[in-house]
């Protein structure tokens, strides 16, 4: 067979490797030679971060070349405009709607002033992609826990590929966390039965007003001895609560600048959009 070449793109703490591992085991798991490549720099959570997968017979180089991709698989909005150009004409783009604005362009992201750029599906369709958006973030939300939009979008694109069901879950049970195993098996399904978005000719939902929403897992926070979210909110939306753990006490002045998610040291925190896309 000939070597294919994907691209798996999105920003820190979205689980690019994870997804990227996952594929990469489920050619093993078929046999085929493979090699990976990533790129994430200083990107910690919230930067780009790109891993090349190629996979065939016989594989020489982990690097993709652009206009060589068969496939790119993106976890945000901006990272998939940024990667299109690795795409060989005719190449799938799947890409999850998410869109991420990186902290430290924009504080107040509940005005967008700061440049971001819209949601045109068709105009990349035009330049002759494949594009396939799916609202994957959505999807993983309501399962529970937005973190595996990563696996959904996996779910969505393996129907695609040439790995059985059977191989895929072999490769999430290898790569995953034995304790997420399962969660993450129900978020491959549902990426499975994931339609595409519907994003009509002309759409390039542009955000309106948007507001967000602070939540602390407090089994999960180290409380007073740790103290960093409250320290770089901006606004001092989060204070410490009786028990101790960290707390949005001021919910209605989150700006959404990530900060506090960004850097918990513990995943305690998840800042989630409340937006009205339209
Ligand atoms: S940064 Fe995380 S662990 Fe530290 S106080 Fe905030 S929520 Fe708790
Ligand atoms: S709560 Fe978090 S996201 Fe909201 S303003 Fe403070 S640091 Fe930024």
């Amino acid at each position: 067979m000939q070597t294919r070449n994907v691209l798996v793109v999105g920003v820190g703490g979205q689980g690019v490797l994870l997804a990227s591992n996952v594929l990469a085991a489920a050619c093993l798991a078929r046999g085929y030679d493979v090699k990976k490549s990533e790129v994430k720099g200083m990107a910690q959570r919230g930067g780009a971060v790109v891993s090349f997968v190629r996979y065939g017979e016989r594989v020489h180089s982990p690097l993709v070349e652009r206009g060589r991709a068969d496939l790119v698989l993106s976890l945000e909005w901006a990272e998939a405009l940024r990667w299109a150009a690795y795409l060989r004409p005719g190449g799938v783009l799947a890409v999850d709607l998410v869109r991420i604005l990186p902290p430290a362009a924009q504080l107040d992201h509940r005005t967008w002033q700061a440049s971001y750029p819209a949601v045109e599906v068709e105009r990349l369709r035009q330049a002759g992609w494949d594009v396939r958006p799916y609202e994957a973030s959505r999807c993983a939300a309501e399962l529970g826990d937005g973190r595996m939009a990563n696996v959904v979008l996996l779910g969505a694109v393996s129907r695609e590929l040439e790995f059985t069901v059977e191989e895929w879950e072999q490769a999430l049970r290898e790569v995953v966390p034995e304790q997420v195993v399962e969660a993450n098996l129900r978020a491959f399904h549902a990426g499975r039965e994931l339609p595409l978005a519907s994003v009509s000719p002309g759409d390039v939902r542009r955000p309106a007003a948007r507001t967000f929403r602070v939540e602390v897992t407090a089994s999960w926070c180290k409380g007073r001895s740790c103290g960093i979210c409250v320290r770089v909110c901006p606004e001092e939306v989060l204070a410490f609560g009786p028990d101790d753990r960290a707390t949005a006490a001021s919910p209605d002045r989150c700006t959404g600048c990530q900060l506090c998610q960004l850097l918990c040291p513990d995943f305690a925190v998840v800042v989630r959009e409340e937006v009205a896309v339209g």
